[in-house]
This record gives C-alpha cells, structure tokens and sequence, in this order.
C-alpha cells in the first residue's frame, strides 16, 4: 500500500536534496486535487488535516476515504495530523487511521513541551506512526489567509535547545522558527539561513518549514539546502481556489452550478500544488529505481510488478495495528488524563 510513515519518506528527501509538500485537505475537492497532482508528477506528498480546520472538515467522515485513496495511489502518501495542539486531536487522528501527528507544544513552556511531545512520541512510535514536534514561534495563525508576520527573533528556534528538545523527546522532525510565518506575509519576509545551517548541523533529523506561501523560489532551495525535507504549504491553495471562483463569476455573474464552482477551485488548487511540487524538487522521484519504492508498492500499478510494501513498522496488517491502537488509546488515556492535556 502507499500510505506510508513521515520517516519513510523523509528519509529519502533528506538523502535526495528534495521537500516533500505537505498539503491541507478541507475537503474531497482538495483531497482529489492534490493526490492527482502528486500522482501525475510522480510525487511524494503528504496529506494533512490540521486541528484548526476539524471547523470544516469531519474527521473520522473523511478519514476512511483518504485511507483508500492513499492505498491505491501510484506513489507514497502519508496522512499527517496539523498542529495537534490538544490531546483529543491526537488521540482522534490516532484512532481513525492517521499515520503520522505532528504535536504543537510550541506555545508552551520548553519544560512543557517537551513533557507532552515526549508522552506522544512514545504513543505514536508503539503504534509504528511517526511525530513532527514544533520548537520557537512560527508567526501567524495557522490555517488561517490573514496578513502575517514572523515573530521577534527571540522566539526563533535555537540550536542548543532544539539538540536537548530532539534527544529528549524522540520526535521524527522538528518544525523551526526562523522568520517565517502562517498566512500571507506582511512586507518580505527575511529568513535567517544561517541558524537553519546551524540546526541542521546540530540535528541530524529531517527539519520542516512551515509558512511556505510567499517565499521566493530561492528561499525554497536554500531552506532545501539546509535540511528542510517537509514544506506545509496551504495559503497558497486556498487563494488559488478561491481566485478561481471569483474570476468565473466575475465573467459569468449568473453562473449558480455550485460544483462547477468546485470544480474551478479544485483547477486552482491543482496549479497551485504542481507549481509547489516542482519547487520543492519532488517532482519524479517516485521511480522503480528509488528508495521510496522500498516503502511503496505504487509503482507495481504503474508497471504491474507488485512489490510488497514494507511500511518501516514491525506491524504487518492494518488489523493488526488498528487493534493495537485501540489498545493503546485505552491505555493511555487515563494517563494522559491526570496529566491534564
Ligand atoms: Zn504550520
């Protein structure tokens, strides 16, 4: 099957000088749009569903149909939790089926953050499923298209402590503040280059940028450059859905088909993330020859040579692993609970 782990492919972006575009689902539109797109560049892709957007998007409803598609796609995909600031959003995404969380504990105290990111680590790892955590303050509000600025550099992500927070915590990828920000930026955004050098010499695990939307084409590679192997990107997408609704009904006023609508979003959405994917240098990297294809039978529906996926997990089935989770959301819960998250 090809819906895979983050380390899976993380672990070939790192070692291919490549991102992997982590994109936002909000619905089936998007869910298509991307997955297509991936799939006809031959693409890598990650499928995020992030807290701040369960507004709009039932979970556990679209959950099972992700999985499917996933299976079925001709290249890996992971299915990764956003920003999961709250226990519930993990426990949730854990139990439908995700295959990766990404745990934001970046607002609070670093003590803190790294006392619950570690409590997920070890959750998430026994279950075969892979953490992002988030040290330093990213600006802007996440999921959100308002205008954006990065934090004061004090909030920048440090080395020092990111060498303690990783060690720690044994997260998969760390997400790193160092000047960008969610939304749309305010003015040009100025991102230190050298602290991301710094990091990645100190870290030795992928590093994620978060805030994508509006960096320049040369941003992206020098942030590539410097072990950034995971780019979330999704302002992006929705003003390119949403420019494509405007300019039809600004050339058709009394156009009232609302899935042709939809359909022009989703053409917005595809430009958008196939302009990304070549960006990030993703592009045609799922070939027979590739390490991602050790992870992935997609390739075998291309070729008709059936590979047999080994997912990275000591884990062999599906059943077998959703009956563990079960048995660990049971058993953590209380745990959890008396740690009042
Ligand atoms: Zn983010």
């Amino acid at each position: 099957m090809a819906l895979v782990s983050l380390k899976d492919v993380l672990a070939d972006a790192r070692a291919g000088r490549y991102a992997v575009g982590s994109f936002n689902v909000v619905d089936l539109v998007s869910l298509e749009a991307i997955l297509e797109t991936a799939e006809s560049l031959l693409s890598p892709v990650i499928l995020s569903i992030a807290e701040v957007h369960f507004k709009y998007v039932n979970l556990e409803n679209i959950t099972p149909t992700i999985r499917e598609v996933a299976r079925r796609a001709n290249i890996p995909a992971v299915l990764h939790l956003d920003h999961g600031e709250s226990f519930e959003a993990v426990m949730r995404a854990l139990r439908a089926g995700f295959t990766s969380i990404m745990y934001d504990g970046s607002r609070l105290t670093f003590e803190e953050n790294v006392r619950r990111t570690s409590e997920v680590v070890k959750m998430c790892h026994a279950v075969g499923v892979t953490v992002e955590g988030e040290l330093g303050h990213i600006g802007g509000a996440e999921g959100g298209s308002g205008g954006a600025v990065a934090p004061p550099e004090e909030f920048y992500t440090k080395a020092c402590e990111a060498v303690e927070f990783v060690e720690r915590t044994g997260v998969d990828a760390l997400a790193v503040a160092i000047g960008t920000a969610h939304g749309l930026y305010k003015g040009e955004p100025k991102l230190d280059f050298e602290r991301l050098a710094a990091l990645n010499c100190a870290l030795g695990i992928p590093l994620v940028l978060h805030g994508g939307t509006g960096l320049s084409v040369e941003d992206f590679s020098r942030c590539i450059d410097n072990g950034v192997a995971k780019i979330n990107f999704y302002t992006g997408m929705s003003v390119a859905a949403t420019e494509h609704i405007k300019e039809k009904l600004k050339k058709s006023p009394e156009f009232y088909d609302y899935p042709g609508l939809l359909l022009e979003a989703k053409e917005g959405i595809k430009e958008t993330v196939a302009e990304q994917i070549g960006i990030f240098r993703s592009k045609g990297r799922c070939t027979p020859e590739s390490a991602l294809c050790r992870v992935c039978s997609g390739c075998g529906r291309r070729s008709g040579d059936i590979r047999t996926a080994t997912a990275g997990s000591s884990l062999t089935t599906d059943m077998e692993k959703e009956t563990l989770v079960q048995q660990i959301v049971d058993a953590t819960i209380d745990v959890l609970k008396r740690m009042k998250m």
